[in-house]
């Protein structure tokens, strides 16, 4: 009897554990209060039945480098969740990789499903410059005191984590920039976004994440620390279902994707070959795909169509992101006339000056200690951070600032 009991809480405390993702439910919840939200759904839902019936032209699933503008909104209680740049840029290298299956883990996707894998050609990037045109590192932050800020219950309340009026960080402009929050959710979830709609964006378009499933260090904890929540998010910000489609429990609710199988529930942790939820499937469940609930060590992969799916919502709902000038390559040194290459680099920066007037320089590791400093009238110098541990640093001089990212050897 004992036993029985213990097992029991076991059981419960783990399906607890493993509930991760709130996009159905908060994209439900939304649709009900907002007609032209769900009227937009409803298109969307018509633009991938299109899709998954093959009536998209070739030359409409052709993959083209596309970057992607991100602001990250930090809005923290505790000290410890106002996460470092460091662990920004973690996530930021995670999305890249993945999303151009350049993953070095996925020789782990059982043979018969790892030629599906394929490069999306999305390049995400911090924003350089905000809404106004200012120069910006793509990240702003703020306290607050409201616990479980983006918690599901509170969002179109009295406390929303997109209202700074409402404790929280209002969006950057949705139609240039993809607005990803970081703070605390709550009862359990680690991340939500809302499914596109083909109408207007909404206050609330972007991502909720929680700092500790958010990129591979700094306040990132076991089992999150692959940066791949993210990953799961950031399809469903470009209309990727769950593979199960928007209900659990059969196997004909659709995800509009030929190349996954039928699934009727989600798998989690890491589950072996073949993981079967429905008899009409001989191979079972693609368990490692990003869009299930598995582990970050064991989700692996976007399938063809579903990369072709983002690239096709890209180019219509999201469209606008492509034309933003949010990101423009030019730093706010670069503006001022100093250049720093290579970065990332490995150890050595060089700075190249076209203003002759002498510069003071100070170099920063993340957590603000001044590590290095010089004074210069020479046009071109170089920086050798070999001796320092791999990570951001920062580069301050009158000109303006710069982040420095120093790669492994
Ligand atoms: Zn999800």
């Amino acid at each position: 009897m004992r036993l029985v009991s213990i097992l029991l809480i076991f059981l419960t405390y783990s399906g607890y554990a493993q509930y991760k993702c709130a996009t159905d439910e908060i994209t439900r919840k939304h649709a009900n209060i907002n007609e032209a939200y769900a009227r937009g759904l409803e298109q969307m839902d018509s633009l991938a039945s299109q899709f998954e019936s093959g009536l998209m032209s070739q030359s409409e699933r052709t993959a083209k480098k596309i970057i992607i503008p991100v602001v990250v909104h930090v809005v923290y209680r505790n000290e410890e969740d106002n996460i470092g740049m460091e662990q920004i840029h973690s996530q930021i290298d995670v999305l890249n990789r993945d999303f151009n299956w350049q993953q070095e883990d996925k020789y782990k996707i059982p043979e018969l499903w790892r030629d599906l894998g394929a490069a999306s050609g999305f390049e995400f990037r911090l924003a350089d410059r905000d809404p106004d045109g200012n120069f910006t590192n793509g990240v702003t932050r703020k306290q607050t005191d409201i616990e479980d800020i983006a918690n599901v219950d509170n969002v179109g309340g009295a406390i929303q984590y997109y209202n700074s009026a409402k404790g929280g960080t209002d969006p950057w402009y949705q139609p240039h920039y993809l607005n990803i929050w970081v703070c605390e959710i709550g009862d359990r979830v680690l991340g939500y976004t809302y499914l596109p709609s083909a109408n207007e964006v909404e206050p609330n378009d972007g991502i909720v994440i929680e700092p500790r499933a958010f990129g591979t260090t700094g306040r990132a904890a076991a089992p999150y620390t692959g940066g791949r929540t993210l990953v799961h998010e950031m399809g469903h910000y470009f209309g990727l279902r769950h593979l199960w489609g928007d209900e659990e429990g059969q196997c004909t609710n659709t995800d509009y994707m030929d190349d996954t199988p039928w699934q009727a529930e989600p798998n989690f942790k890491c589950s072996s070959f073949p993981s079967k939820s429905c008899p009409s499937e001989p191979d079972g469940d693609m368990f490692m795909n990003f869009m299930d609930y598995a582990d970050d060590t064991c989700s692996l992969l976007f399938t063809k169509n579903q990369i072709e799916y983002m690239q096709l919502v890209i180019r219509t709902a999201k469209v606008t992101l492509i034309h933003s000038e949010a990101v423009t390559g030019v730093s706010e040194l670069g503006n001022q006339g100093v250049h720093i290459f290579p970065n990332p680099s490995s150890g050595v920066f060089q700075i190249i000056r076209s203003n002759p007037a002498e510069m003071d320089f100070f170099i920063y590791n993340s957590i603000g200690d001044q590590i290095l400093t010089g004074k210069t009238t020479e046009p071109q110098l170089s920086i050798d951070l070999t001796k320092h541990a791999p990570g951001i640093y920062f580069f301050k001089s009158e000109q303006g600032s710069e982040s420095l990212v120093l790669q492994n050897k």
